[in-house]
């Protein structure tokens, strides 16, 4: 039996129970990554929600089919058929092929999930394997009279369906009647969208197949429509995505996909908000962003990201600062010594989780992922005074399922300490030894700025690497 759950639904602005077409089953659609450049941390931020979500799923004892898409054709630098393939600033920035951008930034991509325990979806789906199943949607909407032909584009055309726009709640008629900021005069009406490019955009494109319209190449949009529906069928339960999504391209693909199958596509749409720096959105196009190899410059560990992330909830906007990274790094480097303490303290023995913290924590998840009530209900465990340490770990492990930190594998490190930093270990012993809490603090600083960290831990010093 699984636990019910309740979740935002994007589309009705409410937060609903879930209920799988299928019983006990879950089938949902991820957007996956453009791979022309490294995600940063806020593309991670998006599916460590997912991530999240499909734990919480999963947990819940429901049985899942987690598909996610990799965009390596198709996806143009503005979302509203502006501008250049983002492929092909990519070939042109690195002098490389469309294929090996795709391989080494997928690959980066899932290297850096493997970091962050984020769960490879059950199905990853490139979009250059599946040109035929869109070509075959588009034929589909073409059948139904929804597609027209314009300057040798093939467009969806958006007047023939009613409820397009439903899940932004955008003002049709407002947006069409504005004047056009558009150069694309081949449109109807501007909210039209490409769904096959052929020479019209750009003569140079690398990628390009045959199709019943001319030889060219997808749109972004169609491709989601196109393998979600594949994977998952013509109806199915969850989409998800950041929020930037909701406005054009999870619209459109509603509107692709209602209007080839005239019935409703996607029960629930979830969408994950930004991370921020400097009070804006961190992006690409905004110049402002990190990857995860420069969090790692940084000093910090990528899982202290994921248990940042953890500490807000998904809907909310959450940002980055250095110090606010160095804060959660901090109470991720407290939890682990907690744990490991605990470890030390069981010494092997089995424990039995407690069934109360355990019904608090799943209502926090249940109740739309609430992850910052259910870390503070993992404190509370941690700082019991009445659990054993055996029962203490037995209950976060079982937390642990969902939040993902890996904590059954959390060893003391043993360091070798190189001779000079020992030396001053020593001296600082002394210093403390002698009430000397200046010299103390000062030999702290020196050690730290050898690579080294050390705690002070009844009595004696432990010493860590940074
Ligand atoms: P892209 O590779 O540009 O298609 O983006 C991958 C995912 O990251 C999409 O679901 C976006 O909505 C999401 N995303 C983009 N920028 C941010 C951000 N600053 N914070 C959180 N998610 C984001
Ligand atoms: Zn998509």
């Amino acid at each position: 039996m699984s636990l019910p759950i309740q979740l935002y639904n994007t589309l009705t602005r409410t937060v609903e129970p879930l209920t799988p077409i299928t019983p006990g089953v879950v089938k949902i659609y991820c957007c996956g990554p453009t791979v022309y450049n490294y995600q940063h941390i806020g593309n991670l931020r998006t599916y460590l929600f997912e991530d999240i979500l499909v734990r919480t799923l999963r947990y819940a004892g429901y049985q899942l089919n987690h598909v996610m898409n990799i965009t390596d054709v198709g996806h143009l630098v503005g979302d509203g058929d502006m501008g250049d393939d983002k492929m092909a600033v990519a070939m042109r920035r690195e002098k490389k092929s469309s294929m090996e951008i795709a391989e080494y930034y997928t690959k980066i991509f899932f290297d850096d999930c493997a970091e962050l325990h984020i769960t490879r979806p059950d199905n990853v789906c490139a979009a250059t394997q599946h040109i035929t199943e869109m070509i075959e949607l588009i034929k589909r909407l073409e059948s139904r009279g929804r597609i027209y032909v314009a300057g040798g584009n093939v467009y969806f055309d958006t007047s023939k369906l009613p409820d397009y726009g439903k899940l932004a709640k955008l003002d049709i008629t407002k947006l069409n009647t504005k004047a056009r900021v558009e150069t694309d005069t081949n449109k109807k009406n501007p909210l039209d969208f490409v769904l096959w490019f052929t020479k019209s955009k750009f003569e140079g494109q690398e990628l390009q197949w045959d199709s019943p319209w001319g030889r060219g190449y997808p749109g972004w949009h169609i491709e989601c429509s196109a393998m979600s529906m594949k994977y998952l069928g013509d109806e199915f339960d969850i989409h998800c995505g950041g929020i930037d999504h909701i406005s054009v391209h999870h619209t459109n693909e509603i509107a692709q996909s209602e209007g080839a199958t005239g019935k409703p596509w996607v029960t629930h749409w979830m969408h994950g908000e930004f991370l921020l720096t400097g009070g804006e959105k961190m992006g690409k196009s905004q110049g402002n962003f990190l990857h995860m190899g420069e969090l790692k410059a940084r000093g910090f560990e990528p899982l202290a990201y994921r248990f940042f992330c953890l500490s807000a909830h998904y809907k909310f906007q959450l940002s980055y600062t250095d110090e606010a990274m160095q804060g959660a790094s901090n109470a991720f480097s407290k939890l682990k010594s907690g744990v490991l303490r605990l470890k030390a303290e069981a010494a092997g023995k089995v424990g039995v989780e407690d069934k109360q913290t355990i019904s608090q924590f799943q209502s926090a998840i249940l109740n739309d992922l609430n992850m910052p009530q259910a870390l503070a209900v993992m404190w509370e465990v941690l700082g019991d005074h009445k659990l054993s340490a055996a029962d203490k770990l037995a209950t976060l492990y079982n937390f642990d399922q969902v939040l993902g930190l890996g904590m059954a594998e959390w060893k003391e490190q043993s360091v070798e300490i190189p001779t000079n930093v020992q030396a001053l270990v020593d001296a600082r012993a002394n210093a403390r030894a002698s009430k000397l809490w200046a010299d103390s603090d000062r030999l702290r600083e020196e050690i730290k700025a050898l690579g080294f960290i050390v705690e002070d831990s009844g009595g004696t010093q432990k010493v860590k690497k940074v």
